[in-house]
């Protein structure tokens, strides 16, 4: 039986491969960088591995925890409070049910308001209805544009920048579903999980199954080519050291941005029309080991422009003993390769960053130990409205071509989603290779 090659090696290409692996298909996994873990890697820092984005659980990721479980690695989670807090002019707002019921920034009106926003998102059957709306849309038809400037603008606008007037409203479904459920109680605090040791340990525990079954993870590796023959996959071709190297193969799954797919494979025009319509936004993320923390919440945005989309504290989420002692603040932006801010040098964002953190928390720059910056040029496929009539299928129009990962995790890219779908196309892939 040809082995199923899976290109990229981020949590989507990792958890395929471990289930294909459970399958005997035997995959063998080929990834760009030195290292896997893709968007979840990690910066070492003094022996410390710490994730280069904030990278959480919530109590109802099903599908990561019960991986976690199968890994022995559910002994391992920590977890903590997860407060939300939105700086704007008139005071803060702080997003428990309980701190928004006492709140001085928010009239009665206002929470009612609030309140039916929130329990309309919580109790929705089919959150794919939403699709076709903006989030701006939605918000203001079940509340009032009022509501939607002062409370849910920020919030968008901090994860998609300018462009957050388009942001589907599924997505915005997605950022409170899991959050409703990641609380015991409707009053309770909402919970966060964070994995000792960085994700690191999740890629590293898949790599190793991953082998120990017969597969192969190949690591900088470049894929240079998908070689279709009569509408069928027949090989891949991918560098490495400088040699071009090939396996033979009817079956690849691809993980990797749709647009560095398209480089290596050509596909039906109109297939390749529609996913040339998905863009991605880029992410840069900041983190800082500081001597103490600046706020009490584990997210902060701010409704006033800022040289970031907002701020994560994992040391008011998890004890600090777990980073290596110091406070960990990450300082994040999804935005476009064409602003400014992604066009600069590493060291010139760090000092953007450190000038406005001055200003917000006069003393900041002595606070800090260390600091680290990630970039990523696909950080995550902007969830536009009507994204679901560009979405690909995990099925492509090429016989043994699938794609899986990211840009099916709508409404909200997260482990927890796409390992859910590695799971799927792990059983899709095996029945087509084995019928
Ligand atoms: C700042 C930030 C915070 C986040 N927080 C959370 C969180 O709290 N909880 C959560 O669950 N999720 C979180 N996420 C989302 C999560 O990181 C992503 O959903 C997930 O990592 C996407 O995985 P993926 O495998 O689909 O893509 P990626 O991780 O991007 O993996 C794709 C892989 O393909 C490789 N590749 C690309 N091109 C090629 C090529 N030509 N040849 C070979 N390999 C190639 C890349 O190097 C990469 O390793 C966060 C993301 C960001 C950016």
């Amino acid at each position: 039986m040809n082995r199923v090659v899976v290109i990229g090696g981020g949590i989507a290409g990792l958890s395929t491969a471990y289930f294909l692996a459970k399958k005997r298909l035997k995959p063998v996994v080929i990834e760009n960088e030195n290292e896997t873990g893709g968007l979840g890697r990690c910066h070492k820092v003094k022996g410390i591995l710490i994730d280069s984005g904030y990278h959480i659980i919530f109590k109802g990721d099903k599908h990561l925890l019960g991986l976690l479980k199968e890994l022995d690695l559910e002994k391992d989670t920590v977890w903590g409070n997860l407060d939300f807090n939105l700086i704007t002019v008139n005071g803060d707002i702080s997003f428990s049910p309980l701190k928004i019921l006492s709140s001085k920034s928010l009239s009665i009106p206002e929470k009612r308001k609030l309140a039916k926003v929130y329990f309309k998102l919580k109790n929705l059957k089919d959150w794919k209805s939403l699709d076709k709306f903006t989030a701006k849309e939605w918000i203001t038809r079940n509340s009032n544009i009022e509501i939607y400037e002062k409370i849910f603008e920020p919030i968008i606008k901090a994860k998609w920048g300018r462009e957050s007037e388009g942001t589907s409203a599924a997505w915005f479904y997605g950022r409170i579903k899991p959050r409703s459920e990641s609380r015991n109680i409707f009053w309770g605090k909402e919970k966060g999980g964070y994995l000792k040791g960085s994700f690191r340990k999740l890629f590293s525990a898949l790599e190793r199954e991953i082998t120990k079954k017969g597969g192969k993870i190949i690591t900088s590796a470049n894929i240079r080519k998908i070689s279709i023959k009569g509408n069928k996959v027949e090989s891949v071709k991918y560098k490495i050291k400088g040699n071009l190297r090939e396996i033979k193969t009817d079956s690849v799954i691809s993980t990797i941005p749709v647009q560095e797919l398209l480089k290596t494979a050509k596909l039906a025009d109109d297939f390749e029309k529609k996913i040339k319509r998905i863009r991605y936004k880029a992410v840069i993320c900041a983190t800082y080991g500081l001597k103490r923390g600046l706020t009490k919440s584990f997210r902060t945005i701010f409704s006033e422009k800022k040289s970031f989309g907002g701020l994560v504290e994992m040391t008011n989420l998890i004890d600090k003993k777990h980073l290596g002692n110091n406070h960990v603040l990450y300082v994040f932006n999804f935005l476009d390769t064409s602003e400014k801010l992604w066009k600069l040098k590493d060291k010139k964002i760090i000092e953007t960053y450190t000038n406005d953190l001055e200003k917000l928390h006069p003393g900041f720059r002595k606070l800090v130990i260390w600091s680290r910056l990630y970039k990523n040029r696909y950080g995550e496929p902007f969830y536009q409205k009507d994204y679901l009539k560009i979405m690909p299928d995990v099925r492509t129009p090429v016989s043994g071509l699938f794609i899986t990962g990211m840009v099916q995790s709508y409404p909200i890219s997260d482990f927890n989603n796409i390992i859910d779908l590695a799971y799927r196309t792990s059983d899709l892939v095996y029945r087509e290779v084995t019928c």
